[in-house]
């Protein structure tokens, strides 16, 4: 170590203004980007070294490092990251790396694991108990001793007292098992010429050694997945790691399976579901370049990279990569972010691009290769829209006579029908019949959403759960409680109802993450089942051969809500969903119930025009200066007690700063105006593009602290509006 970095600024993952300065202990090794730990209070905590500098300020007694652990200092690019994110979110960068130390583990450096197999000497006293042991151990592999002793059917103790005799021989197995090299020929189809071209473009693009976005635009099925793992590929080749983030847990899984297909090799996944002991195997493994590939949900950015060479983001349009606790980053815009700083390229593919992406590519800051069908059909399935204000279904159903019919045909035909509907659970709402009492969570300001499979009511926004009362909890009539609107279990009954014969499954994200779900969607795809009914779930990224009818039960649903993507989602969804269709050997076709179908939207989507809307969705975001033509932070205000919060709200909202091209709109109270027990109140700030909103919002912020029991918090490039 050069004698004058006695000082080193390290920051902690708290929510601290910035580093902490410690002295440099002789004889202790440090680098920009160490990972030490340091004493705080009477704690000891895990930081990484920001800065190293010479003499300490004069008259500041400095505490000492205590030590450093034995892994990949952070690189720079990673900690400008950082400190990148922070400052656009006016998040304290602490917390921000706190999501980089998701794995607490992996800086003890690998544990070593002990195992045992059977060696030399027998030992003099034999019991049955010993040789069950000795045999176990006698087939070849070396186990850890509870592993032995459970197959063998005997007490760890016996295991131990063999290997204390000599009788077996104490090994240590590689702690964290590594990732294999990716064999980048090992898979892979021989390219159509769309996808040649594709490729193509994207190798000449990492060939740059530069920063550049580029969309890979096509619809499902146009085969991106093969061209985007071409450029993964070239990533490699270059000596870099690759990254393919995923907006679902649920697709990572078949996803894994397509990665090691094509390069021969399993992927790292990273998940908030993986174990302690994976997550540290992941996280070593990509600090120290090991994990060629990671597969993973948008924290996969903040794992420590040591060569990142290329980002992929799937399905770049999905509002999911949004995060809606904690730190708000936005993945896709942050894997753009990481790409300048760490000049690299970066992949966005969709089927259905965001209006961010699409204007960018207009403005020529993107590139753009463009996928068609390989099998020559066109962007979208056949689209017809059902008028609900002319075939209305009977009271108490939701499905209308003409889609009726229509499923009857393609059930009848052996092939497979889905119908949509964004809704989990049973009802959306529950009335007493008597007096009109609405079943409300004791916690928030909105409706229990019935469960039936469940047998239970459940808060959409805190997971309040309990029983359904056989009374009304208010007037305490019997019988009385009568669900209200549609969810898709209400709906698969009265599927049942109409097609007893048919085999339906229902898929939402109450099946849980994970295995049942991922099994529910492959028995799908299958064709075990041949009705389908599904929420949002069903729109992302599977593959359904057997489909040949799509229905939406409620498309106007994303259309009535207050935020302005409303309607870019709605297209999206409903785009997607459609194109569930007709994937297999059959074409497919979609039915679109909607009150509205003279809606543009509506009309667009029967056209299949997709320019045609996003050039009206333009105009109509462009006047409004809304995203990405302006620039929007929401400020959200909560409290416990409802006129405490909303005097700090208006308060609040006085105390803006007048500033050109930004107006501070409201406060209001929120649409969802209490969420586990704490009042909601909303600013809105909207400001024209030009404008620095980050300065605009830490002169008018930044001397305001959440003040006792209030807490505001701010949501740069806000998703939600409720
Ligand atoms: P996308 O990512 O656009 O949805 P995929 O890459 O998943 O499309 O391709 C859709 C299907 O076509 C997959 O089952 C894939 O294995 C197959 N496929 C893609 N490219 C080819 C090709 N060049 N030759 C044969 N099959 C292909
Ligand atoms: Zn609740």
């Amino acid at each position: 170590m050069t004698g004058d970095s006695t000082i080193a600024d390290v920051l902690l993952p708290l929510a601290l203004d910035g580093p902490y300065s410690y002295r440099v202990p002789a004889g202790l090794q440090l680098k920009p980007g160490s990972y030490v730990s340091v004493p705080l209070g009477p704690r000891q905590v895990t930081g990484v070294v920001w800065a190293l500098s010479g003499a300490p300020p004069a008259g500041r007694a400095l505490r000492d490092v205590i030590a450093v652990h034995e892994v990949m200092p952070l690189s720079e690019t990673h900690r400008r990251f950082i400190d990148w994110l922070a400052a656009y979110y006016l998040e304290p960068p602490g917390n921000v790396l706190r999501m980089v130390l998701r794995a607490p583990g992996a800086l003890d450096g690998p544990r070593a694991q002990i195992a045992y197999r059977a060696a030399g000497p027998r030992p003099i006293r034999m019991t049955p108990q010993r040789a069950r042991v000795l045999e176990t151990a006698g087939e070849g592999f070396a186990m850890r001793a509870t592993d032995l002793a459970e197959a063998a059917g005997v007490g760890v103790s016996v295991v131990k007292a063999l290997a204390k005799e000599g009788a077996l021989e104490a090994v240590e197995l590689p702690a964290l098992k590594p990732f294999p090299p990716p064999d980048l020929n090992a898979g892979g189809f021989i390219l159509t010429a769309d996808q040649r071209v594709a490729a193509d473009s994207l190798r000449a693009v990492l060939a740059q050694r530069q920063h550049k976005v580029m969309l890979l635009d096509g619809v499902t099925g146009s085969g991106k997945t093969e061209v985007y793992f071409e450029a993964m590929a070239a990533a490699l080749a270059s000596g870099g790691q690759a990254l393919l983030l995923l907006p679902e847990i649920a697709l990572t899984e078949p996803f894994l399976a397509r990665v090691e297909r094509r390069f021969g090799a399993e992927p790292a996944a990273w998940h908030s579901d993986l174990r302690p002991r994976e997550r540290e195997r992941v996280w070593r493994s990509v600090a120290d370049g090991t994990a060629k590939i990671v597969v993973g949900a948008r924290s996969a950015l903040f794992l420590p990279w040591k060569v990142l060479k290329l980002i992929v983001v799937d399905e770049e349009h999905e509002s999911a990569y949004k995060q809606d606790d904690g730190v708000p980053y936005h993945a896709r815009d942050m894997a753009v972010l990481y790409g300048s700083l760490g000049r690299f390229p970066v992949v966005l593919s969709s089927a259905t691009p965001s209006l961010e992406t699409l204007v960018n590519v207009d403005r020529g800051r993107y590139g753009v290769v463009h996928l068609k069908d390989r099998h020559g059909r066109p962007e979208l399935p056949e689209i017809g829209l059902i008028d609900l204000k002319r075939t209305s279904p009977e009271p108490g159903h939701w499905l209308s006579p003409q889609l009726l019919a229509e499923v009857g045909k393609v059930l009848a035909e052996g092939d497979q029908a889905l119908l949509f509907l964004n809704r989990r659970g049973y009802a959306p709402l529950t009335l007493c019949r008597a007096c009109g009492h609405r079943l409300e969570c004791p916690h928030c300001a909105a409706s229990l959403v019935e469960h039936r499979f469940r047998r239970q009511l459940m808060c959409h926004h805190c997971g309040h759960l309990e029983a359904m009362p056989q009374d009304c909890p208010s007037c305490h009539a019997q019988g009385k409680m009568v669900p209200v609107g549609p969810g898709v279990e209400r709906l698969a009954e009265e599927a049942a109802s109409r097609f007893p014969d048919a085999r339906i499954a229902v898929l939402s994200s109450d099946l849980s993450r994970g295995r049942l779900l991922g099994d529910a969607i492959r028995d799908v795809a299958e064709g075990r089942y041949n009705l389908v009914i599904g929420t949002q779930l069903v729109a992302k990224g599977h593959h359904f051969p057997h489909l040949t009818l799509v229905g939406v039960v409620d498309a106007d649903l994303a259309l009535e809500s207050s935020d302005p993507r409303g309607a870019e989602r709605t297209w999206a969804l409903l785009a997607q969903v459609a194109g569930r269709a007709g994937r297999g050997a059959k074409p497919g076709r979609a039915l679109v119930q909607t009150y509205l179908p003279e809606h543009p939207l509506m009309q667009a989507l029967k056209k299949g025009d997709r320019d045609a809307y996003f050039s009206q969705e333009k105009t109509i975001r462009e006047q409004a200066g809304l995203p990405p033509y302006g620039r929007l932070a929401a400020i959200i205000i909560t409290g416990p007690d409802g006129p405490e919060t909303e005097r700090f709200a208006r308060q609040l909202g006085m105390s803006a700063p007048l500033a050109d091209g930004v107006s501070v709109l409201g406060p209001a109270i929120a649409p969802i105006a209490m969420v586990r027990g704490r009042h909601r109140w909303r600013l809105l700030v909207k400001a024209q593009r030009e404008v620095n909103l980050q300065a605009f919002l830490r002169l008018w912020l930044g001397q305001v602290k959440s003040r006792g029991a209030l807490a505001l918090q701010i949501d740069v490039d806000p998703y939600s509006f409720l």
